[in-house]
């Protein structure tokens, strides 16, 4: 494959470009690692820059009624809008709950929009990379907007706020935190949260909700440089349309606001060395894990720590002095 090709027409914005190109870093072929690394150092640009969206909350919340709002109104708009799923559940059911391609069917056939179901897990630690790298490519595409949607149960969250601008927790009318399965966590990274479905006769239990989290996000720490009104909480029915503007006004003022104090380039920079570090961090690992006896030496002193015959930092000990018989920490 001729990657500086493929980055041209992930430049130009060609979709079927764009789409090899994320299938190319979802692989974890060696082969085809080399290609990804190239493609994306080819596509480097930090001109480029998208709203990187992390988009949360639990099934039947509304997530792809709202994306499909949503983005439709950006693309609207002028805008063009990439989706991309990060699904937990698939390493463990097979299955997904975020991949079903009968999901977001407008917004799917709009030109402007790009959405990726996301890729069956094959490797431990391979989601964030691979979610990472695929916004990077639709970044380079030119997209404006890139929605990174998850499920809320708490796994992904985090790992999703690392590499976004924006983080939105999308809730329901009624019910408190754990009524909605929503973990205190999730709250706690999030800059806006939606209190969907504040249509017909939800629009008042919407606005309750909306009230009690804006209570809620008042008793939390803002982030630092933020305006005072941050992070807050709106009501929003994707199926009316209501609030929807006033959703992404919200959005692009936060973004404005850090633009202008500097905290939206700190934030990436944090993150891109977060990222190269635990690049580092896994190819390691993987390395050292590559060396059957190692792996063995591994696993040995795993179950001596698990039947609590050795203490944890006893094993790593004795595992770097292994590895590194010259040193001492
Ligand atoms: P997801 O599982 O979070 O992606 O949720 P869906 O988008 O599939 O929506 C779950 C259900 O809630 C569907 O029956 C939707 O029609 C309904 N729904 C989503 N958004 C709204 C809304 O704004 N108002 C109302 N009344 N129903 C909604």
């Amino acid at each position: 494959m001729d990657m500086k090709a493929m980055a041209q027409g992930i430049r130009n914005g060609d979709r079927r470009a764009l789409s090899r190109g994320i299938t190319l870093v979802e692989s974890s072929r060696a082969d085809h690692r080399a290609d990804a690394i190239a493609l994306l150092e080819a596509v480097t640009d930090p001109d480029r820059q998208a709203v990187r969206i992390g988009l949360s909350g639990t099934p039947g919340v509304g997530k792809s009624t709202f994306i499909e709002a949503f983005g439709l109104q950006r693309t609207g708009a002028g805008q063009r809008v990439a989706v991309l799923a990060v699904d937990p559940s698939s390493s463990r059911t097979g299955g997904s709950i975020l991949g079903d391609k009968t999901r977001m069917d407008l917004l799917s056939r709009d030109p402007n929009a790009f959405i990726r179901p996301s890729p069956s897990q094959t490797e431990l630690g391979g989601v964030a990379r691979r979610t990472r790298e695929a916004i990077a490519l639709c970044e380079a595409a030119g997209f404006d907007v890139v929605i990174v949607e998850t499920v809320g149960v708490g796994q992904s969250e985090t790992m999703v706020a690392q590499m976004t601008d924006l983080f939105v927790l999308l809730l329901a009318p009624g019910g408190g935190d754990e009524l909605q399965g929503v973990k205190r966590g999730i709250m706690e990274i999030a800059d806006l949260i939606l209190v969907n479905k504040a249509d017909g006769a939800m629009v008042g239990p919407a606005q309750a909700t909306r009230a009690d989290y804006q209570g809620a996000l008042r008793l939390m720490r803002r982030r630092d440089g933020d305006p005072d009104d941050f992070p807050k909480a709106l009501a929003v029915s994707a199926v009316s349309g209501a609030g929807l503007d006033g959703a992404w006004e919200a959005m692009t003022t936060l973004a404005d606001h850090r633009r202008k104090t500097g905290h939206w380039d700190r934030t990436r920079a944090a993150q891109n060395r977060h990222w190269f570090e635990d690049g580092v961090r896994q190819g390691l690992m993987r390395r050292l894990t590559a060396d059957a006896d190692t792996r063995a030496a591994m696993d040995r002193l795993g179950d001596a720590v698990g039947r609590g015959e050795t203490a944890p930092a006893a094993a790593a000990a004795e595992m770097l002095a292994r590895l590194f018989p010259e040193q001492r920490d």
